[in-house]
């Protein structure tokens, strides 16, 4: 039986998550999970004034976040592992800003969850989940992601499957099966994004877990829980398990991934 954990958790502070920090780790633990790992929406550093996205935590919530993680990781040490991490973006023109702002919080880990392509706020970005038709809607966003992997930061890539190209499957196939490469040869898994099921999302997108299934990717079930209740749907990791087991992946382990990584 496969120890269940989940590090893809968000809190309140996103602004569209809902629930007290105790109550997901009770959940986490009524729910039999061995480790819950928080990565809220992380701030982001735009250089500009008249921009701030409205799904992330401010930079001034983030000490009392990772505070409340700590202060639950040592209540419940006995009881389930508590991770401390951030769901981020990778912005090419923020990262530096973004990575002197983490440094000194300590986390355990990040993963990258890449919503926009582009920076955001600036023009030319578009929202991954937003369908698009043109080659180089799905180029760009491979091309992103790839480049945020090769930092070395990540632990793994939530959603990688987030981008709706509604073009040429061939041509989808191609570019997905480069970006699962990319991955394995870094040793980075691909999440399976529980909320995605259960929301009817543009993803799990099925072609995808077919290409990943095919490169040989190691393979994480993120619940993306925005409540403590999403930590308890064990009939949707059922699910989630029975689609990646009938395509011959078997999810890795909390211990095969990398935690703590050497440029965090
Ligand atoms: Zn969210
Ligand atoms: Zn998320």
């Amino acid at each position: 039986m496969m120890m269940k954990y989940n590090l893809h958790t968000h809190t309140m502070r996103c602004n569209h998550a809902t629930g007290e920090d105790r109550a997901y780790v009770e959940a986490a633990i009524a729910a039999g999970m061995t480790a819950l790992g928080f990565a809220d929406h992380c701030p982001q550093f735009f250089p500009v004034d008249d921009y701030y996205s409205y799904f992330r935590m401010r930079p001034e919530q983030a000490q009392e976040y990772a505070e409340s993680v700590r202060a639950l990781q040592a209540e419940y040490k006995n009881d389930i592992r508590i991770l401390l991490g951030f769901e981020t973006e990778y912005y090419p023109q923020t990262f530096d800003a973004f990575m002197e702002f983490v440094r000194p919080l300590h986390l355990d880990y990040l993963i990258m969850g890449q919503h926009f392509v582009g920076n955001e706020y600036d023009e030319n970005s578009y929202y991954a989940a937003e369908s698009g038709k043109r080659e180089d809607y799905l180029d760009r966003y491979v091309k992103q992601v790839e480049e945020g992997l090769s930092k070395g930061v990540f632990t793994y890539v939530a959603h990688p499957d987030i981008v709706w190209y509604c073009g040429s499957q061939a041509y989808y196939t191609q570019r997905m099966t480069d970006l699962c490469r990319f991955a394995l040869a870094r040793d980075i898994p691909l999440e399976f994004n529980m909320l995605g099921l259960l929301n009817g999302r543009c993803y799990p997108s099925p072609q995808f877990w077919d290409i990943a299934a095919k490169v040989g990717n190691k393979v994480v079930i993120g619940y993306d829980a925005h409540s403590p209740a999403a930590l308890l749907r064990s009939d949707a990791y059922a699910r989630c398990l029975a689609l990646l087991n009938a395509r011959g992946i078997t999810p890795v382990p909390l211990k095969e991934l990398t935690l703590r990584n050497e440029a965090l």
